[in-house]
């Protein structure tokens, strides 16, 4: 059994007070331990600001960036061992592990490759100039310009279970290139993956000291220390999301907290759509791999099928057929489609919730009961609402391979209010080839969501599926879904920079930030 530790302030730190355990979730065999305790964590946050940013800071964008790459590199050449890690601690299939690992070194290597065209830096060190400048003057010499700086703090990132790699990697990608060190805290069910990430992370030196520690334990009271220069990105439950967005000290000063929590993301099925066409056939495809993938442990999962009322029985009829097709068990055997949750706690949860929503729907498939043997096994579990309005089924996320058919009347008008009674979630996904239902549908739905995903006749072999979060595309959504965005190409970094506008003297400030010639005035 491997004992986890933390890497802070130069050294790796085992920890004190009762372990926690990490289970492999298909065998329930102990794995790991993790102590939550005894981390000094006044001293991460010094060394971070005192070696690690200043150390970053030094490199300037460009050479952030080619560090960005050598980390996806390490990842990609660590792959195969690394999804072995994924299996046993995750209970993730093959193909469940490639999604987060490969989504990391993906999107370390997306902001690699944006960092190129960055500038090296100006007189003004880490400034990145925002938009065009405008005259703020009677003549074109008074000037104002916004740019970003790096703030000279900390970001502190506390990952969820269910992405130990992609979680860690998407947040670092964007805090390292502006500038800013990070503290990362895995979500501690799946944290051996993320550990041994850390370590080699760490035996790399690909980045500089300080500017990379790792928190095996508990974050519990590091929130209390952190000033108005640092930044905490949250991923996980609302209900976590909610104690840290109310931590009196971040409240007090003003430190930014970026929060994705859950969602009860919709996918909606257009009146248009014929059984049999490639938009059907995408509808079918992307719901079955969100609600298995992971074993539905995605925040980006859908909860919420949409089915027009006359295509309803069509749709439950192509979606037994599929989930019967799923093989649920042991991801280390290789016809197997779907491992099990993540933890004990997990499956207790995902139970728990199934029966709440099997008391408003009836269970078409799967269900709560136990999977007989070891392991925190559950069945693909696919319901029908008895209404489509009745609360729970907006409100409750069943974190598990677990989804509802809403039969609605085919209107878009309809598809808008049920959307929306989510609260707020990342990701909504519509099929539909009618151009006017799709535009009432985006209308109607986009303020309450932070990306709608479309599928047509058209997408079908295009597009990688709803549930994928891509890093040129933001990530987050309003309300319930917590607030955040991370993400979307440069606009992943406005959480680590500060925006400030400079106003001048159109000479001086052409020199700071390497501004064009003024116009002739
Ligand atoms: P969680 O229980 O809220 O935990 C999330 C993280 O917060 C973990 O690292 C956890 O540490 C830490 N934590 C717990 N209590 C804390 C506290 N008082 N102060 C500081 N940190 C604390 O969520 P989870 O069970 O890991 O993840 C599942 C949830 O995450 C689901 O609801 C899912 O929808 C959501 N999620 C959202 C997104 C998104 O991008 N929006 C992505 C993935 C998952 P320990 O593990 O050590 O308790």
């Amino acid at each position: 059994m491997i004992t986890l530790q933390s890497y802070v302030h130069g050294q790796w730190v085992a920890g004190t007070g009762a372990p926690k355990t990490l289970h492999d979730p298909s065998t329930e065999a102990v794995l790991g331990q993790v102590h939550p305790g005894g981390i000094d964590f006044a001293a991460v946050l010094r060394h971070a600001r005192e070696v690690g940013g200043p150390a970053l800071r030094a490199l300037g964008w460009k050479r952030r960036g080619e560090r960005l790459k050598a980390l996806s590199a390490l990842l990609h050449e660590h792959r195969d061992a690394l999804l072995d890690i994924a299996t046993q601690n995750g209970g993730n299939t093959r193909g469940d592990g490639k999604f987060d690992l490969d989504g990391a070194s993906g999107t370390l290597a997306y902001y690699a490759k944006l960092a190129e065209a960055l500038p090296e830096g100006n007189t003004l060190g880490n400034t990145l100039v925002d938009g065009e400048g405008v005259q703020l003057g009677r003549t074109p010499r008074y000037f104002g310009q916004h740019v970003f700086t790096s703030r000279p703090g900390v970001a502190l990132h506390i990952n969820a279970f269910n992405f130990p790699a992609w979680g860690m990697g998407e947040k670092m990608a964007c805090a390292l290139l502006a500038g800013v060190p990070v503290v990362e805290k895995a979500g501690t069910p799946s944290a051996l993956l993320a550990f041994r990430i850390a370590q080699l992370v760490v035996q790399s030196g690909i980045l500089p000291e300080g500017s990379f520690q790792f928190v095996a334990g508990s974050a519990s009271g590091l929130l209390d220390l952190l000033g108005p220069m640092d930044a905490v990105a949250f991923t996980g439950s609302a209900a976590t999301g909610a104690l840290i967005r109310g931590n009196a000290n971040l409240v007090q000063r003003n430190v930014r907290v970026s929060l994705e929590a859950d969602s009860i993301n919709a996918a909606v099925l257009g009146p248009d759509v014929e059984v049999g066409s490639d938009t059907f056939e995408q509808f079918v495809a992307n719901v079955v791999v969100d609600m298995t993938q992971k074993a539905g442990q995605k925040c980006t999962a859908v909860r919420r099928i949409l089915v027009p009322a006359a295509l309803l029985a069509d749709v439950q009829e192509a979606l037994l057929e599929r989930l019967a097709t799923i093989v649920v068990g042991n991801p280390a055997q290789a016809d197997v489609r779907m491992g099990p949750v993540a933890s004990a706690e997990q499956l207790r949860d995902v139970r728990a919730g199934i029966d709440r929503l099997a008391a408003v729907a009836k269970v078409l498939r799967g269900g709560s009961q136990p999977v007989p043997g070891p392991g925190y096994f559950v069945q693909p579990t696919l319901l029908l609402a008895n209404d489509s309005h009745t609360p729970v089924l907006h409100e409750l996320e069943v974190f598990g391979p677990c989804a509802t058919l809403l039969p609605y009347d085919g209107s878009a008008a309809a598809a808008v209010e049920l959307c929306n009674r989510g609260g707020g979630s990342l990701v909504a996904s519509a099929y539909s080839d009618d151009r006017a239902f799709v535009e009432a549908l985006v209308h109607g739905i986009a303020p309450w969501h932070g990306r709608i995903w479309l599928g047509s006749e058209k997408t079908m072999g295009q597009a990688i599926g709803p549930g994928a979060v891509l890093p040129g595309s933001i990530h987050g959504g309003p309300g319930r879904a917590g607030g955040g965005e991370e993400l979307g190409g440069l606009r992943g970094l406005a959480l680590y920079l500060q925006r400030t506008a400079v106003q001048g003297d159109r000479a001086v400030l052409g020199r700071l930030f390497g501004l064009d010639a003024a116009p002739a005035s």
